[in-house]
């Protein structure tokens, strides 16, 4: 028996858009978020972005709220409440924030689905703003990998999440994901492992463009339904074996 790891993406792969730009967009921070852009690493941005709608008097809830309406494939979760169904361990590896993932989810009912989530951290602070943190406190440990943005090596996380497994038996890895920060991770796969990268988006290009670099099984999808079919039946054909 093998057992199966799903890893989602989130932006543009869990849900089909971003959710940091979503609540740029829809709390009115456009000007100021493309004002300080070039300034400030996208982690850091996020936060200053929180610490703009908390002057504005708007509230975790209130973001909470807009976070809500971010637009999620239904067949995207049905695909997730199937593989679930069917016993794989789910996680999502992300970097966007702890606070909006986990709201989505919740809004979706999705969160029993997931045994973990790495991402940036988060937590609301005494005056109420919603703070965000880098996965990985560059300052203290730096991740040494030069593919990615200082806060969040996903690959570096990928090899955390394979190392404990136990000699009980095969593990095989299905990965989704669309942006370039998914190429470290898929670079650590293996051949009996998988990849699925949203077609036409950078994951895609970068792996088409050295294919010979990428040991995994690619399989490409570009929207919810087949994003649905195409993981369904691979953990058919996996659990089959
Ligand atoms: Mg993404
Ligand atoms: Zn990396």
């Amino acid at each position: 028996m093998t057992d199966i790891v799903v890893v989602f993406d989130f932006d543009r792969t869990l849900i089909d858009g971003d959710s940091d730009r979503w609540v740029v967009t829809e709390m009115g921070l456009s000007d100021l978020f493309h004002q300080l852009r070039s300034t400030l690493p996208w982690n850091s941005l996020m936060d200053r972005m929180m610490k703009e709608l908390h002057s504005r008097g708007k509230t975790a809830e209130d973001i909470a709220e807009c976070l809500k309406k971010t637009p999620l494939n239904p067949r995207t979760a049905a695909a997730i409440k199937s593989a679930y169904a069917l016993g794989c361990n789910l996680m999502i590896l992300s970097d966007a924030n702890q606070f909006f993932i986990e709201k989505i989810l919740e809004h979706h009912g999705l969160s029993g689905c997931f045994s973990k989530i790495y991402t940036n951290p988060t937590f609301v602070d005494e005056e109420g703003r919603l703070r965000i943190f880098p996965y990985h406190d560059s300052t203290l440990s730096p991740h040494g990998c030069s593919r990615c943005p200082t806060n969040l090596c996903k690959g570096l996380v990928l090899d955390q999440i394979r190392a404990p497994v136990p000699e009980r038996g095969r593990q095989s890895f299905i990965y989704l994901g669309d942006g370039s920060g998914d190429y470290c991770p898929t670079l650590k796969l293996r051949d009996s492992d998988y990849v699925m990268p949203r077609k036409n988006y950078p994951l895609w290009n970068r792996i088409l463009s050295d294919r010979a670099s990428v040991k995994a099984q690619v399989h490409e999808w570009s929207n919810g339904e087949e994003l649905e079919r195409i993981l369904l039946h691979l953990i058919n054909r996996i659990s089959s074996e």
